[in-house]
């Protein structure tokens, strides 16, 4: 494998992923929103997150910038990289399929909410943040650049860490007792360890 090869798969797994948000986003427009928590800060989580793992490493990868930033390419690590993002594609997919019309790109409340228990979410309760994790890490890996390698990791990282106790707070909210009991068995995005 070479950086050619590494940025072009970058590119189709970022495709893959477009791809596979098509459905969910079209259904989720047919369930209405009951409650919502967006405003200013999360679009700004959202831009940042879509930036880092969206923008920058496009932008890298058709214009070459910023290439004073590049490091020598190592195939091993390109590798680790694929498996990184088919692990991530992998998850994402399930993920939405699991979450079915629940789903949404923000903090929202749909009208007939349910509480997701199975399938990913047995083990841990943030899977599709998980995914993007995954995500953030295949970039630092098929990216050889010292900037654009880590934006991903970055920019969600900005995201998951600003939403994801105001995302448990609404759950309980919402669910109560049956959120703080799930709360109990599952962890946030690796399962048993955090
Ligand atoms: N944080 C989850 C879901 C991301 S989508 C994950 O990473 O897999 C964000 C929306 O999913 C939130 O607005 C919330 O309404 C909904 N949600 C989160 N966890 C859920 C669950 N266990 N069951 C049902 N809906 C959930």
């Amino acid at each position: 494998m070479t950086a050619t090869v590494a940025k072009i798969l970058w590119l189709a797994f970022g495709l893959t992923w477009f791809a596979l948000r098509l459905r969910p986003r079209q259904q989720s427009r047919k369930t209405p929103v009951s409650y919502s928590g967006r405003g200013w800060r999360e679009f700004i989580l959202l831009g940042l997150s879509l930036s880092g793992l969206g923008f920058i490493p496009f932008i890298y990868v058709v214009a070459h910038f910023p290439r004073a930033a590049d490091y020598p390419f190592s195939p091993l690590q390109g590798c680790a990289g694929i498996v990184a993002d088919v692990a991530a594609m992998w998850l994402f997919y399930r993920s939405h399929h699991d979450l079915g019309s629940n789903w949404s790109v923000s903090l929202d409340l749909r009208e007939r909410h349910t509480l997701v228990t199975g399938g990913v979410y047995a083990r841990v309760r943030h899977p599709m943040y998980t995914a993007f994790w995954l995500m953030g890490l295949a970039q630092l890996l098929l990216l050889p650049n010292w900037v654009v390698g880590p934006a991903g990791l970055i920019g969600f990282g900005i995201l998951f860490f600003g939403r994801v106790g105001r995302e448990e707070a609404m759950m309980i909210e919402a669910f109560g007792d049956e959120y703080r009991s799930y709360m109990r068995r599952t962890a946030r995005v690796v399962p048993w360890i955090y």
